[in-house]
């Protein structure tokens, strides 16, 4: 995380008076926040008319359009402050939120991680799963076309293309938003050829999200990306093209071909499945921990994964 990358971490976890950020599976003091680093760079000369967002301090977005997915994710687009402007954030960066409920005083901050290309003019995109009391994302769910939310971009992990030979990636249910992003972002740019394997896990096939977009890649990009969606419940009517239960060894070797140089795991999830694939992060979730779980039944080292 950034956060922990600039140095201001501060342990906060349940902290009561300040500001307090949930990212994720991780607490972070309203004050921290504040020294994220924006990040951004033109994405291409042909788009250098557009307006890369300054993202000075938190900026107020308008909601533009509201979706219902499935029965707990929605898809929220904001317009950006012209129809010129684009996001310039480079992968893979959230733009965290900042609300103070009402009728209370604490900030409440929380990140998403836009689904829509930074070089899109006018808008951004993002999906948005509710949880039950959930202040962040039920904050979210409220809005309607018209209202506002203040974002500031929050980068999650540094990308360069072709760093790395090929990248494995293993999401869980809206844990798919920043690997989505990497993706595209990678898949998109004929310039780098890394490889990625993708294994995605849900609890129903109507849980899957992007599921079209994720196979409209793969068909686009059949050298360069290949995919295994599996859930806990599978659909009667299923085709076979979704595996059934848990993430397993198996499921990665099928389109993963194995520990070789070059290679990088992202692991992106609910704590419980980042811990069975990766092992847990450290320091209540402030550091990378030790790498267990399958990854290390397969042979990766600290310096290979990176979990968020
Ligand atoms: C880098 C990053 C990018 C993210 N991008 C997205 C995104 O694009 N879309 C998206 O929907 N979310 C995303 N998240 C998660 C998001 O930031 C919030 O953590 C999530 O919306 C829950 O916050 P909340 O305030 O609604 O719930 P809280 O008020 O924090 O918690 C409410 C209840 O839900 C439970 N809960 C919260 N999170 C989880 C979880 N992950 N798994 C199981 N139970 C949970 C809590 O234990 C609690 O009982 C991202 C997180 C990170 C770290």
């Amino acid at each position: 995380m950034a956060a922990l990358r600039t140095g201001f971490k501060v342990a906060s976890l349940g902290a009561v008076g300040a500001g307090v950020a949930y990212t994720g599976y991780q607490y972070y003091t309203t004050t921290q926040f504040f020294f994220v680093r924006a990040h951004a760079e033109l994405p291409s000369d042909s788009k250098a008319a557009l307006k890369k967002m300054e993202w000075k301090g938190f900026t107020e977005l308008k909601l533009q359009s509201s979706e219902q997915v499935n029965h707990n994710v929605k898809k929220l687009t904001f317009a950006l402050p012209d129809d010129d402007s684009i996001t310039g954030i480079t992968p893979i960066t959230s733009l965290l939120t900042q609300h103070t409920p009402d009728g209370g005083f604490i900030p409440v901050f929380r990140p998403y991680t836009p689904v829509s290309d930074n070089d899109i003019a006018g808008t951004v995109t993002f999906m948005i799963k509710k949880y039950p009391g959930g202040k962040g994302s039920g904050k979210m769910h409220s809005l309607v076309p018209g209202d506002t939310m203040k974002f500031k971009p929050l980068q999650e992990f540094e990308y360069k293309p072709n760093q790395f030979k090929s990248m494995l990636f293993v999401a869980g249910g809206s844990g798919i938003t920043p690997i989505y992003q990497l993706t595209r972002a990678i898949l998109k740019n004929p310039e780098d050829k890394t490889k990625i394997s993708l294994v995605y896990a849900n609890n129903t096939e109507e849980d899957i999200l992007l599921r079209q977009e994720f196979e409209e890649l793969e068909r686009q990009y059949p050298d360069r990306f290949q995919k295994l969606f599996t859930v806990s419940k599978l659909n009667q009517a299923n085709d076979g093209s979704i595996a059934q239960g848990y993430v397993t060894k198996q499921m990665i070797n099928k389109i993963w071909a194995g520990k070789e140089a070059g290679q990088k795991v992202l692991v992106s999830g609910p704590p419980a499945m980042v811990e069975a694939i990766a092992g847990a992060k450290g320091g209540f979730g402030w550091t990378q921990g030790s790498v267990g779980g399958i990854l290390k039944e397969l042979g990766y080292t600290k310096e290979d994964v990176h979990k968020f």
